[in-house]
């Protein structure tokens, strides 16, 4: 089918790439000319705007960093909403179902569904398609695009009220959020004890410890030291900030998700925003004087 693709960053790059590998046509559109240009080699149609992508095609999706930048090309000036042809917009992005909500009014106001839905699985499940996609909003449109979104992973569709797949999405982080910290503390505080932390993460792979965290982000990106998971602080501390927001909002505990936005905040402030997730192990290793992986034990 053809279809519109806006953000062509880390997920969405090789998103877009099964897409076109699956046979479908797309038109691109991204505020980085470098990103676009490997897509049109690839026989993909650059527009100029969003909204130059939503006059071409009926369906148009999106993976875009903050939940600020979808609300401005879903309805901004340029946005996908003065397109000719755009019969619905897909969220890939984590927008918090908010954001979701507001954005999905506006478009309703013109005849536009949207679709939420966030995906996770790190840039090495979009390379495979082995992403865990959650999709919410009206089902004859959710049945257009269902067999596109298949191409990215396992679909699931969790419900149909505006924001439910992102209110899933922000669980589902949350989760890895606190797991890529309690890890961290715990490999730690074994290698301040002289324990080998390849032995650490084996055990507790082994073990009821295990985790997303000591099952990937560990082994592949903290031991070798390349802290190269792809997804920067900003976005999981976006998306912590927007998890505990709709907690508060519902009003529900949120012990835990306070302490784990505040240690994703001291990460931020200390090794920078704009570094790879997988560094939160370093205010932890400077804390307690250790080196954990390659350059350490
Ligand atoms: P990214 O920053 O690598 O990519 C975002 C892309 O959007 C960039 O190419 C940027 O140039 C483009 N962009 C920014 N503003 C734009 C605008 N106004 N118009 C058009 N394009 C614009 O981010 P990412 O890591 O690919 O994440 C994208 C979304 O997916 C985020 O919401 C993130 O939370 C979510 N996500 C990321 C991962 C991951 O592992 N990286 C995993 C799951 C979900």
């Amino acid at each position: 089918m053809d279809i519109g693709f806006i953000g062509l960053g880390k997920m969405g790059q090789p998103m877009a790439r099964r897409l076109i590998e699956a046979g479908h046509s797309l038109v691109i559109y991204d505020t980085r000319a470098e990103a676009a240009a490997p897509f049109v080699a690839l026989g993909a149609t650059l527009a100029a705007s969003p909204a130059g992508v939503a006059d071409r095609v009926e369906t148009v999706m999106a993976s875009l960093p903050e939940p600020h930048i979808v609300e401005s090309v879903a309805a901004g000036e340029r946005g996908v909403i003065h397109g000719k042809r755009i019969k619905r917009f897909v969220d890939l992005s984590t927008t918090g179902s908010t954001a979701a909500a507001a954005i999905a009014a506006q478009l309703a106001a013109k005849n536009i569904a949207q679709i939420d839905s966030p995906v996770s699985g790190g840039v090495a499940g979009a390379v495979k398609g082995t992403l865990a996609v959650m999709v919410s909003g009206p089902q004859e449109h959710i049945d257009v695009v269902k067999d596109a979104l298949g191409v990215f992973g396992t679909v699931f569709v969790v419900g149909h009220a505006p924001g439910m797949a992102q209110t899933m999405k922000l669980a589902n982080n949350f989760l890895s959020a606190s797991a890529m910290a309690a890890t961290a503390e715990a490999i730690v505080m074994g290698v301040k004890a002289g324990l080998d932390p390849a032995i650490m993460i084996d055990v507790i792979n082994a073990g009821s410890g295990r985790n997303t965290a000591s099952s990937g982000k560990f082994p592949n990106a903290v031991l070798p030291r390349t802290f190269d998971a792809g997804f920067a602080t900003a976005l999981m501390l976006k998306d912590v900030r927007l998890c505990l927001a709709e907690a508060k909002a519902a009003g529900v505990p949120t012990d835990m998700m306070g302490i784990v936005a505040s240690l994703w905040q001291r990460l931020a402030d200390e090794i920078g925003a704009d570094k790879d997730f997988t560094t939160i192990i370093q205010p932890v290793e400077r804390r307690a004087g250790v080196i954990v992986g390659k350059a350490g034990k």
